[in-house]
Parts: C-alpha cells; structure tokens; sequence
C-alpha cells in the first residue's frame, strides 16, 4: 500500500515540477543597502497608492521602528494609517480586523512592515479588500486569490521568511489551531525593501530564529525534486552567506554589512522556495506554529536536524554540493563523508546559538495528530527527497519530545 501511495506521490512531483518550471512567479521591485527605507515614499508615488494601510505588530509599533517611514510618508502628503494589531502566527481574526481599518480609512495601498507574520497577514489583506466575496479559507491552497492586489510595499525587519518576495502567507485558523498556505502570484509585493538598519534591533534569538529559517527554506528547496538552475543558484548563495554570518551576527548585531548580507541571503532563499517549494520540516513546523504557537524559525530550526537525518542517503550529492558551497570540505572528499559534515555544521550552529533539540511544548499524545496533519500537508504538496509515512513521521516526533 505505501509503496503504491509513493509511486502516486512521485507522479504529483513530476507534474508540479513541470508546472513549477513554466508558471512565472513575479519578483518585486528591489530597493536595498542601509537607510534605503528613505527611498520607499519617492517609490509609492510612483504608483496610484495616496492612502496606506501600514501592516505591522506591537513589537515593532512600540519601538519606533516604522518612525522615519511615516514620517517621510507624511511629508511628501502621502496618507496613512498604522495598523499594528498582528500577532505571531497571525490569524484570521487579524486579517478581517486589519480589512476592516482598510476599508474604514478608505485606503488604497498597503505597506507590509515588519517579520512574516506582518507580511503575510498584509497580504491577506490586500486579498480580501481585492477579492470581497472570497474568504481567507477560501483562498486557501493554491490560486485561489484571482484579484490583482492594491500596491503592495514590503518591509522586512526580520531576515528569515523572505514573504517580502513569495508568493506565499501563512495563516493560523485559532478553531482548529492549524496553520494554512495561501499561494498565488497576486499576492507577490510588488517593491520589496530591504534595509538592515531595522534589524540591527532584533534580539539575538530572534536572529537566529529567523536566519535558521531562510536557512531552511535554502535547503529544503535544493535537495526537494522541483529545483532549478536559478532556484540552486539563489540557495547556494543564500546558504554560503548564512553559513558565513549567522551566528557573527547572534554575537553581534550591529554589524550592518553581515545584516545586509542575512537580509539578501533571506531575499535569495525566498525566491528559490517560492519556485521549488519546502519540504518535511516545514511541514511539521507549520504544525507546532498552530497547536502551540511556537515560533515558526524556532520550529524550523528544531526539526531541520531530523529530516536532513531522515532524507540524507536519498540526497547526498545534493548536500555534498551544499557543504562544498559552505566551505565545509573539498571535492575531493566522498559524499557521504561531507553529507555528514553538512548536517553536523546545521546541528552546531543550533546549539552555537541557543536553539535546543526538542520541542518543550510537543505532548506525545498529540503526536499522531500531529504527523497525520504534516503528511497531509507535505504529501504530495512537497517534493521531498525522500518520502515519509505517518509512522516513520510519528517515530522521528517521539525523539524531539522533551523529557
Ligand atoms: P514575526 O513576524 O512573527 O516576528 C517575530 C517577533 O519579532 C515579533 O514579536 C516582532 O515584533 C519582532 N520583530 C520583528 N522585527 C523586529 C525588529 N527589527 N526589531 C525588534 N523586534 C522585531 O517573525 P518571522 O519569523 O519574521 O515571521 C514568522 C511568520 O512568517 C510565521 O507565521 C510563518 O509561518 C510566516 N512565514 C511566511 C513565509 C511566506 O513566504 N509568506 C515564509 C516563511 C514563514
């Protein structure tokens, strides 16, 4: 029986590596390098926006961060108004709650400031205001979202999720406590800024939650069967400069030449995974974010070790390549031998920086819930190097229960 669902699962990987490969995924406008924020309010009124909903969180509003932004936006007579009512893992309630100032303060452009889970919860935004007859459940899966957005204007202050360039959000439903994907092309910001001067701020756990996070989804989309020589390209270059500058920048994060180079290295990995997906851990990720709020870098971090284990004989070549690129060994040296060194450079950074290896929220007894609900997500949404069942997925949850 599951060697039959595999052969089924292989064939969904062959089609949607086919049509990953011919569907054009728009890329933002770049504007980038310290103090480049400045240039964002020249940038929007270049487009029909006069009025904007600014997306962000408490975090971020009670910090001052997106000061020097309104305040540009106000002196060149640009509306706007601050919605900062998202929360981690945002939610649906945020969403119809950020719509509702929308349509009251009658905008037409939204600036999406802050981590992913500002981002993605604008983008939403920008889908329901577009799309009023479709709700966020029902623009879940893939190309729901038919409606252009109005101008969408990304503003990452985390170096992680990329969103400010996917053509992803992610959402949680609080009834079911479950994270869900929404994808299309509409939802693609159309200016992304990437300015390191807002993420000399972010404290050093969340750096390092967050690098870990662009770290996977460089991985995941370079050993997955969907990759190509562009989507390869952005996740080598993504995972040489993470590897280079992660854990510097944990000790450190005023170094504004290593946070511009995390900030790009996100960009990078974003564009490789929007075109060749993620995989197993973030599958698994997406369902620790919705049962128990756990961090979504964090999560990924965590399990990243598991699944590089798990998937490693299926894709040796392809992370002997990575640790060639991370300079972690020679050509020369065998596969297997530098596979190995691979997963053990992803385990140490971990631990260099704080980020344990079990799940201290994880019950046991949610544990076939749990797998059942990443299976669900994974196969044959992903294209994974290596295929896994709801027992093999239970087995590799037990060792990340703490004890
Ligand atoms: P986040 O947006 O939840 O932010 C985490 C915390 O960091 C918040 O408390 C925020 O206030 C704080 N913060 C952000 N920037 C800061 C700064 N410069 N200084 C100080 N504090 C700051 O975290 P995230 O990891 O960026 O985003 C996670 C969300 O993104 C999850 O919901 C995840 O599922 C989603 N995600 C989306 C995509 C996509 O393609 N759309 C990809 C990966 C992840």
């Amino acid at each position: 029986m599951w060697t039959l669902k595999k052969l089924v699962f292989r064939c969904a990987h062959l089609a949607m590596g086919f049509a990953l490969k011919r569907i054009k995924v728009p890329t933002p406008d770049l504007i980038s390098g310290p103090g480049s924020v400045h240039q964002l309010s020249d940038a929007i009124q270049k487009t029909t926006a006069t009025n904007l909903l600014l997306v962000t969180d408490k975090g971020i509003s009670n910090i001052g961060l997106a000061d020097n932004l309104l305040q540009d936006l106000n002196n060149t007579n640009l509306g706007c108004t601050v919605f900062d009512e998202v929360q981690p893992n945002p939610s649906i309630d945020n969403v119809e709650a950020g719509l509702q100032v929308y349509l009251a303060e009658k905008c037409d452009g939204i600036v999406a400031f802050g981590g992913g889970s500002a981002m993605d919860c604008a983008k939403l935004i920008g889908a329901r205001a577009t799309n009023p007859d479709k709700s966020v459940l029902d623009m879940s899966g893939s190309f729901k979202v038919t409606n252009t957005l109005p101008p969408l204007f990304a503003v990452p202050t985390t170096a992680g999720t990329g969103s400010e360039c996917t053509l992803a959000a992610v959402i949680t439903n609080p009834e079911k406590r479950e994270k869900f994907a929404i994808a299309s092309d509409k939802i693609v910001p159309a200016y992304a800024v990437l300015d390191p001067e807002l993420m000399v701020s972010l404290p050093p756990n969340i750096t390092a939650h967050t690098g870990m996070d662009a770290l996977t989804h460089a991985i995941e989309a370079y050993i997955g069967k969907a990759g190509s020589p562009f989507t390869n390209e952005n996740a080598e270059r993504a995972i040489r400069i993470i590897f280079e500058n992660l854990e510097s920048v944990f000790k450190d994060g005023t170094d504004l030449s290593k946070r511009n180079d995390l900030a790009y290295a996100s960009y990078c990995a974003g564009l490789a995974f929007t075109r060749a997906l993620v995989g197993y851990v973030h599958a698994i990720a997406h369902n620790l974010g919705g049962l128990y709020g756990v961090p979504h870098g964090l999560a990924n971090a965590i399990v990243l070790p598991y699944i590089l284990d798990f998937s490693r004989d299926h894709c040796e070549e392809k992370l002997a390549r990575l640790a060639v690129v991370g300079g972690l060994g020679r050509q020369t040296e065998s596969s297997r031998d530098l596979s190995l060194k691979f997963i053990e450079k992803v385990r140490s950074m971990n631990e260099n920086m704080g980020i344990p290896s079990q799940v201290t929220e994880m019950q046991p007894s949610d544990i076939p819930l749990i797998a059942r609900r990443a299976l669900a997500e994974g196969n044959p949404g992903y294209p994974v190097p290596r295929l896994m069942n709801q027992a093999q997925c239970e087995a590799l949850l037990h060792q990340m229960v703490k004890r």
